[in-house]
């Protein structure tokens, strides 16, 4: 079983927002850090935290409150530019 020394997780903060983390299972059953803030969870490797943002996982689970991708689609099609515009 792999845990964290609670003064390592102490001084441990997000480095995507530099929130606080909190002990979490990953979908695997592993252990990991999730941000209680901006929710980017990162694996811990024998009892390593991976405190990298290209590493984290998106633990929001899709629970997006401020827009989400769909509106970002139509603002995409809508701004497409047709072929010999200029
Ligand atoms: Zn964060």
């Amino acid at each position: 079983m792999t845990t964290i020394e609670p003064w390592l997780r102490e001084i441990l903060r997000c480095p995507s927002c530099g929130g606080p983390l909190r002990d979490a299972v990953g979908p695997l059953s592993g252990p990991e850090l999730r941000c209680t803030r901006c929710s980017l969870a990162y694996r811990v490797d024998d009892g390593i935290p991976v405190l990298l943002v290209d590493e984290a996982r998106d633990a929001g689970g899709g629970s997006a409150s401020d827009g989400g991708p769909e509106s970002g689609d139509d603002r995409l099609s809508a701004d497409e530019p047709g072929p010999g515009r200029e």
